[in-house]
């Protein structure tokens, strides 16, 4: 049998509405190629990449944009040929100033393409060899943090992989692009699976998935076993919300626990996002660089809510005309799922690796209330997976008292934002732990 319940329950966690089925049951469909792609260099976690390109250069299908810069940053490579237009500063996702590379794109033949070499050999690839495909290709982490793959893939010589698991909850409401993929794609998903094994030296590999999901679970378990695959399981996580964080993901499937401050390494564990997991198939068979995705858009605020592939660098505008445009109740845009996404200003923001939804809400989806003083009713605290105290958090934020919060752990904060939707009060407590972990990151260390 290759299908396993988790064995352990979460502490806090909620239980959102979900509103899976707006989207959850539409093929993924292909945006057609925008005329204008603004690209930034901020794709990812770490450095941001810099241009190798100036403005009135000709570039080609897959050609390299902006190189990686540093360790912990990736490459950015072309989603089309065209001309650079411009260079400019643009507004990322999070409101923070990003360097956009401007793309007047053109449908070209394949002909034009940079050289690609597809191989159906990998298994013939040596982990070095595969692991500098990945690098080269730009893979990072597509569930929404950005890491570089080919770093979350070099754990430090003392620190053994034993388990790796692929991360299908996709907990977050409204979104269903990782589902589509699950459903679309078995076998881009499974053959990434096996290379990233090879690479670590790993034999045992989880498929984690909410039981919300029994389509997927059930066509995944049938394709490993069809396969004859035996060291890939599918693990059933009970649903609720943040099921998809990594560490509580770890103790759920195997009652480990990431120590506070450390890694999932500590305790010899390896999780990767199912979005990644198929652009590192791309990435080592296809030798294609990643320069599209899956983003989920929906709300009640969408005409046609829709799970749709398009280049990175493509407005947000271009995503929600493609799917029927806006309706008139539209009272807020976010980047993201609605518990850790970005509330937008506008629909000019551009899509990257990492835009896994653009949501369009309307009032009734969204809170009606302005915040108010805490009540110290403790809603908070049972939700925090963290078992962090989220209202005396708070309040160190608020009078500034960082170093307090520091002490009281603001650091483990993963920013899921269960404490804020379980707050009765509708404090802005997530915005408070960013602002604190943000002045923290940016302290010199002692
Ligand atoms: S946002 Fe941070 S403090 Fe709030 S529940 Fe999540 S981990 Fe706990
Ligand atoms: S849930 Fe809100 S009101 Fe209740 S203790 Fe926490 S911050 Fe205060």
């Amino acid at each position: 049998m290759n299908i396993l319940k988790a064995k352990f329950k979460i502490h806090g966690g909620v239980h959102p509405k979900y509103r899976k089925e707006l989207a959850r049951d539409e093929e993924t469909k292909r945006l057609p190629l925008p005329d204008i792609l603004r690209i930034s260099t901020t794709q990812h976690l770490g450095a941001p990449s810099k241009p190798v390109v100036k403005k009135g250069d000709y570039v080609k299908k897959y050609q390299l944009l902006a190189e990686a810069a540093g360790f912990i940053s990736a490459p950015v490579h072309s989603p089309a040929s065209g001309t650079i237009k411009d260079i400019v500063t643009g507004t990322g996702a999070s409101g923070a100033p990003v360097t956009e590379i401007i793309l007047e794109t053109n449908n070209t033949s394949d002909a034009e393409l940079t050289g690609v070499y597809p191989t159906d050999e990998w298994q013939k690839l040596s982990p070095e060899t595969i692991l500098n495909r990945i690098r080269e290709a730009g893979v990072v982490g597509a569930g929404g943090a950005g890491f570089p793959t080919y770093v979350k893939l070099s754990p430090p010589p003392d620190k053994k992989i034993e388990t790796l698991i692929i991360n299908g909850a996709e907990c977050e409401p409204y979104l269903t692009a990782d589902y589509r993929l699950m459903l679309e794609h078995p076998e881009c998903l499974i053959a990434g699976i096996q290379i990233i094994c090879k690479v670590l030296n790993v034999t045992e590999a989880y498929i984690a998935i909410e039981d919300n999901k029994p389509e997927a679970i059930e066509l995944l378990s049938k394709y490993l076993e069809d396969k004859k695959i035996e060291n890939i399981k599918v693990s059933t996580l009970p649903t609720y919300y943040p099921q998809g964080a990594e560490k509580q993901q770890i103790y759920s499937i195997t009652g480990r626990e990431v120590p506070s401050g450390g890694l999932p390494a500590d305790v010899g564990v390896l999780v990767e996002n199912t979005g990644t997991t198929v652009a590192i198939y791309n990435a080592v068979i296809k030798d294609l660089p990643f320069i599209e995705r899956t983003t989920t858009v929906s709300g009640y605020g969408i005409e046609t809510p829709s799970n749709v592939i398009a280049p990175i660098g493509t407005p947000y505008q271009e995503l929600i005309d493609f799917c029927g445009g806006a309706k008139d109740d539209v009272k807020k845009i976010i980047s993201g799922g609605p518990m850790m996404g970005f509330a937008q200003a506008t629909a000019e923001t551009t899509t990257t690796k990492t835009t896994s939804g653009l949501l369009l809400l309307t009032a009734k989806e969204i809170s009606q209330f302005e915040s108010s003083p805490c009540i110290s009713c403790g809603r908070c605290i049972a939700a925090c997976p963290m078992n962090l105290m989220p209202a005396e958090l708070s309040q160190f934020c608020e009078a500034e008292d960082f170093e307090s919060a520091a002490a009281n752990r603001v650091m483990d904060c993963m920013e899921c934002g269960c404490c804020a939707f379980s707050c009765p009060a509708h404090r802005p407590l997530v915005q408070h732990f960013r602002t604190a972990k943000a002045f923290l990151r940016a302290q010199p260390k002692k």
